[in-house]
């Protein structure tokens, strides 16, 4: 699931006339593909992406096979997947890409990984969708048909990309197709709360090396790209001293003295409108009792920002602030001799930002699957798996799978997969358009 999402200028797409542009731009998206071939200046006159007989087939699997799709997306929504407990949900995944043909394995984090063998193993591009829900085991999982929509909890987040790695898989072996660079359907863990991304930062870690892009497939609809990463970060600042009796130590330094004088400095610290930076002290906790002088106090603050440098510069400012509150509090105190304070700022946890650059690979195959589709789709910022590879500039992004979904992490969540077909054609095509195919005639 997105989230923190701050939509952007909606980009008009031309929406006819396109076949031109086109061309180029799948030609533009696709520079490994003569990076292998044996004859560059054949391939060079090649026919767009979506002219290739084997891709083309592919495309066409998914509209005779969409009630297959659905009913894997049922089977796999009614598998419980709590955090931490993707287990079952992962090796029913696993059965339906060995079936598919594809080798398969779960790694030790128990990411599903099916490897489609490109003729280029040393490059790789990851297609990820999330196993886990946010809902606590017991939950009921039963799937709701009325019409044509289903209702169940995460039947859309992330029934829906689930069921289209699955479709992927039995898209590109029906029709016979090889990629360029080798793509890995993967199936991870851990996405939501407190998963942390624990699932993808492994992906990450083990493939980074031969790692050229990931396409993170998360719930329903086409109208959206996520291409920036939403950084931020949580920090504690404590102050400690001796602490002491409030009237016969009156006049040694307090440390909630110290933490008001700091805190007043900080949230007077100006930060940008662009890049939109926030800060939120959100807990504040210390003392002993109302007579006594605190021996500590501490404050919880959530700082982000659509920059990294800003959300650096705002971590310093809270340093700085909370090192002058000490001060003003020593240089007033009225006894000096009955101890000094001490204080720190400690990182509790960090989302790492990123960004796609407006020239990558990855975003023109996105823009030539939209042009191809007649989609039209925003870019956006928020936090999703692809954090991770974005804060370590690998070309990443997350969009929906197709259909319409609503009511995410609620028991009442739903899905009508009514033209899902165009979701499935536009994320193949721009999986397709980064990993390239080989063609052919060279194969
Ligand atoms: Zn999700």
């Amino acid at each position: 699931m997105r989230r923190g999402r701050t939509p952007l200028k909606r980009k008009r797409l031309r929406k006819t006339t396109v076949k031109p542009a086109l061309v180029c731009v799948i030609l533009l998206a696709m520079p490994v593909r003569s990076a292998v071939s044996l004859h560059p200046h054949r391939q060079a006159h090649a026919a767009p992406l979506a002219d290739d007989p084997q891709v083309r087939a592919a495309l066409d699997w998914f509209s005779p096979n969409i009630s297959w799709v659905n009913e894997q997306q049922v089977r796999l929504t009614e598998i419980p997947a709590p955090p931490f407990q993707e287990g079952p949900r992962g090796a029913a995944v696993k059965a339906f890409l060995t079936e598919a043909g594809l080798p398969v394995q779960i790694d030790k984090t128990g990411n599903v990984i099916g490897e489609w063998r490109g003729a280029n193993e040393k490059e790789l591009v990851i297609v990820a969708a999330h196993l886990d829900t946010v809902f606590p085991p017991g939950t009921d999982v039963k799937v709701r048909h009325e019409g044509s929509r289903m209702s169940a909890p995460g039947i859309s987040d992330n029934g829906t990309g689930l069921a289209a790695i699955l479709a992927f898989a039995r898209a590109v072996q029906a029709a016979g197709l090889r990629p360029q660079r080798t793509v890995l359907f993967v199936a991870d863990v851990g996405e939501e709360g407190e998963g942390n991304l624990r699932g993808m930062r492994a992906l990450v870690e083990s493939y980074h090396s031969k790692l050229k892009a990931v396409v993170v497939l998360d719930g329903s609809g086409t109208d959206h790209v996520t291409t920036k990463a939403l950084a931020s970060r949580r920090l504690e600042a404590t102050i400690s001293g001796p602490g002491g009796h409030s009237w016969s130590d009156f006049g040694m330094p307090n440390p909630i003295n110290a933490l008001v004088r700091g805190s007043v400095r900080f949230i007077n610290t100006k930060v940008p409108v662009t890049p939109r930076t926030t800060f939120n002290i959100g807990q504040i906790e210390g003392g002993t009792s109302v007579n006594s002088v605190p021996h500590e106090a501490r404050i919880k603050v959530d700082i982000r920002s659509e920059n990294e440098e800003e959300l650096t510069r705002l971590e310093s400012s809270l340093r700085e602030c909370i090192s002058a509150g000490v001060r003003d509090e020593m240089d007033s105190a009225r006894d000096r001799s009955k101890g000094k304070l001490e204080w720190k700022v400690e990182l509790l946890g960090s989302r790492p930002g990123g960004e796609l650059a407006a020239d990558s690979p990855l975003l023109s195959a996105l823009r030539a699957a939209d042009e191809y589709t007649g989609n039209q789709s925003r870019l956006e910022r928020s936090s999703t798996d692809a954090n991770i590879p974005l804060s370590m500039g690998i070309d990443a992004i997350s969009i929906g799978a197709g259909g319409n979904g609503g009511g995410a992490h609620s028991l009442l969540e739903w899905y009508d997969p009514s033209g899902r077909e165009t979701g499935l054609k536009r994320a193949l095509l721009t999986i397709l358009g980064i990993s390239g195919v080989v063609q052919e005639k060279s194969r």
